[in-house]
């Protein structure tokens, strides 16, 4: 019977595998952590309808659960890939099992910015200066916070907060050039659900542009302006501490075309995303390319966006660049079949029947 390996067992990931059973296609699922759901695992709300992302993780893994043709491999990465398509031989670093596979999917997602690349804001120096993610697990009412935004420093309540849009994205000294594309939306989830669960806080969005887009995101801009979030268009040139622990900003506010001052209890970066920490590492074991932005590359990024460089190689969710969800479920339809379409056009080597 014909087998897919698929690397990474977040969304894309597992949607991959639970369309690929759909079509009658085995797969075994490699994921490098203990569990499957990468990023969105730990998302209590999600933009712009504010589900839970927990929940979607649950829902993907009762499918996978109710399919007798999917294999998990939590806990362990690919060690090395031999043969070619459609007579691919993986191995693996936990064990010395050879895994026969007539086509591999790459799902293993990105990473966030590293913010204290961006020295200026003062990531790691300050402690009340956190990232989007740090943010998002501070919101989120199961974490050891339990839903309360207090600052790192003290434990005082949290009641004035900036958001600093942008950060490690769009910035050609970081070697960044592109829009991270979802940041926009997901601070901006970020900034409503602070002000709902505080109507008396002091919410301050600096932004360079607004880019939010799809079926209910305008109305979530809208909604966060409605609540009386503050949005400021301008680049923050840097932050600084006071003894307090209080966070001090400089910006300029180019739509008035004045410099401002402004001290916080807390600044969340919108770090933007960059390519998965095994990029590299995983080019050279696969044969496949990277782009110049370091992501991976399709062969023809309009009309064949989840086919590499190498034939019987597939691509899935945010390998190619950032996604939302959504996007990166509908890869995971898309990448299926596509690979059932490649199987079926070529001869079943011996072993797989
Ligand atoms: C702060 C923040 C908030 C967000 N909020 C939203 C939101 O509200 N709504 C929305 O639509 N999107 C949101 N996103 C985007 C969302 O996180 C992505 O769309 C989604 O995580 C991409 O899924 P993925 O499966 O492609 O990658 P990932 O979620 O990154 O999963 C990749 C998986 O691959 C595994 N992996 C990596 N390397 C290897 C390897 N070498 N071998 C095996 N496994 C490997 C990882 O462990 C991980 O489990 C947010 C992003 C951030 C940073
Ligand atoms: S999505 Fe918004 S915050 Fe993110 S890089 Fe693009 S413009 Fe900046």
């Amino acid at each position: 019977m014909e087998q897919v390996v698929i690397l990474g067992g977040g969304v894309a990931g597992m949607q991959t595998a639970a369309a690929l059973s759909d079509l009658g296609i085995k797969s075994v699922i490699i994921e490098k952590q203990s569990e499957l759901g990468g990023k969105v695992k730990t998302y209590d709300k999600i933009f712009p309808f504010f589900q839970s992302g927990k929940e979607i993780v649950k829902y993907l893994e009762s499918k996978l659960q109710s399919s007798s043709l999917i294999n998990i491999k939590t806990g362990t990465e690919i060690s090395s890939v031999t043969g070619s398509a459609p007579d691919f031989q993986v191995r693996l670093t936990a064990d010395s099992q050879r895994i026969p596979a007539q086509a591999i999917v790459v799902a293993t997602g990105f990473e966030p910015f590293d913010a204290s690349l961006q020295e200026e804001y003062g990531y790691s120096v300050y402690p009340n200066v956190i990232t989007a993610t740090e943010m998002e697990h501070m919101l989120d009412f199961e974490s050891d916070t339990h839903g309360e935004l207090t600052r790192p420093s003290d434990g005082k309540p949290a009641k004035r907060v900036a958001m600093i849009f942008c950060a490690g994205s769009r910035s050609e000294k970081l070697g960044h050039n592109y829009c991270s594309r979802i940041c926009c939306s997901f601070t901006i989830k970020q900034a409503i659900e602070i002000k709902e669960r505080r109507p008396d806080a002091w919410v301050t969005c600096f932004y360079i542009d607004i880019r939010t887009y799809g079926r209910g995101f305008e109305e979530m801009y809208r909604k966060a302006q409605e609540l009386g979030i503050k949005f400021i268009r301008g680049r923050v040139a840097e932050c600084g501490m006071l003894p307090n622990g209080d966070i001090t900003l400089k910006a300029e506010d180019t739509i008035q075309g004045k410099p401002i001052r402004g001290t916080f209890d807390l600044v969340s970066l919108s770090t933007g995303m960059t390519p998965c920490v095994d990029a590299v590492k995983l080019m050279r074991i696969l044969g496949i390319r990277v782009d110049e932005d370091g992501f991976f590359t399709s062969i023809d990024t309009e009309t064949q966006p989840n086919i590499s460089s190498r034939e019987g190689i597939f691509l899935a969710g945010a390998v190619t660049g950032l996604k939302p969800i959504p996007d990166c479920i509908s890869d995971g339809n898309a990448v299926a079949a596509k690979v059932a379409g490649f199987i079926k056009t070529q001869v079943v080597p011996q072993g797989f029947v």
